[in-house]
């Protein structure tokens, strides 16, 4: 951690301009030993490479709070030369097991993004996660073809999946194309419907699978306690661009209460479900701001840029962009060089 937020002049600090500092911002899902759980086709970063990553992170890097992250970004203080904020998404209850004990051991700080529906007193499990975990339990054929079957779509209606991801991707049963068609194409509600059919036929208890998978209200208040710092990720996980503006809102207005009742915290920051550019939109952009977040994050692929990015759309890259998933830092940082294009224009979460 820094002592960015002791408020230096924009003026010291080695003559650096305050405005053209950057922060790599490292976005984490699941963070767990999935070989070692029910669901090990779960793609997850295994606590030994998460240490690993951190050892790299820590040689390179300085790990930052979101504190000093905000500071900077008001230009009331600089953020070190090679900055890093850590940040951890969904709430997933491995973010108590396996990453407190490790940050608090290295004494450095996350950022970790909650949806209510998840973490709140009734813990529900999101859309998003029956997805992962019948893709798991099912494998993408025999997912997709019960999806089909469930959701009463012609073959040949689901055919139009393809055009976004190239021929043939629906056969061979590729599983960002049935993600594509819960995810973005069937209405919600025929969305919600089919995954209810589909998990309690092949799962059990969602309600049950909640209260294993997220974080609790009693874990939040200890590493809120032990220094970590939380943020809202919308009430229910769905994609704020396919929503109308007082659907939006609904997603949006519990967080900064709930957060603050849960933390103390007086800064309340927020990342986008999914979190690609095109998830969201300029109204959520205003509605975030008249809610009273104090920042926001996508999943644009490149490093943020102090006194360049909106301060609602803070860039973040992908653990899996960097050691040890990438062979070396020049694969984040060659995309980045190359004019900010995303790698990947659906965004960072599958
Ligand atoms: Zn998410």
């Amino acid at each position: 951690m820094t002592a960015g937020g002791h408020g230096a002049p924009r003026d010291l600090g080695a003559g650096r301009d305050v405005r053209r500092s950057g922060c790599m911002v490292v976005m984490y899902h699941y963070v767990r030993d999935s070989a070692a759980t029910p669901f090990p086709a779960i793609r997850a970063l295994s606590p030994e490479l998460f240490e690993r990553q951190l050892d790299w992170l820590q040689a390179h890097y300085t790990i930052v709070d979101l504190a000093t992250l905000q500071s900077s970004l008001a230009g009331e203080a600089l953020l070190p030369e090679s900055a890093a904020l850590l940040t951890f998404d969904d709430g997933f209850i491995d973010h108590y097991e396996a990453v407190l004990p490790v940050l608090r051991r290295r004494g450095v700080t996350g950022t970790f993004f909650l949806s209510q529906n998840a973490c709140g007193p009734e813990p529900r499990l999101l859309g998003v996660h029956k997805i992962h975990l019948l893709l798991a339990s099912l494998g993408a054929e025999v997912f997709g073809r019960a999806v089909l079957a469930e959701c009463a779509l012609s073959p040949a209606r689901a055919a139009g999946s393809r055009t976004v991801f190239g021929a043939d991707r629906w056969e061979e049963a590729d599983d960002r194309a049935i993600k594509h068609l819960l995810n973005y194409e069937l209405p919600y509600q025929e969305a919600d419907r089919v995954l209810d059919a589909l998990f309690s036929r092949h799962l059990g208890d969602a309600a049950a699978f909640a209260r294993g998978l997220y974080l609790n209200e009693t874990m939040v208040r200890e590493m809120s306690a032990a220094g970590m710092v939380f943020g809202y990720h919308t009430r229910s996980h769905r994609m704020l661009s396919r929503l109308g503006a007082d659907e939006q809102a609904d997603e949006l207005r519990d967080g900064v209460g709930w957060i603050r009742g849960l933390t103390g915290q007086s800064s309340v920051p927020f990342c986008y479900p999914w979190g690609g550019p095109q998830t969201y939109s300029p109204v959520t952009v205003r509605l975030l701001h008249d809610a009273g977040y104090s920042l926001a994050f996508n999943t644009v692929r490149r490093r943020a840029v102090i006194g360049q990015d909106h301060p609602f759309e803070l860039p973040r890259l992908d653990t899996r962009d960097l050691p040890p998933h990438a062979g070396d830092e020049v694969d984040a940082l060659t995309e980045e060089r190359r004019s900010g294009v995303p790698v990947d224009t659906a965004g960072g979460e599958a």
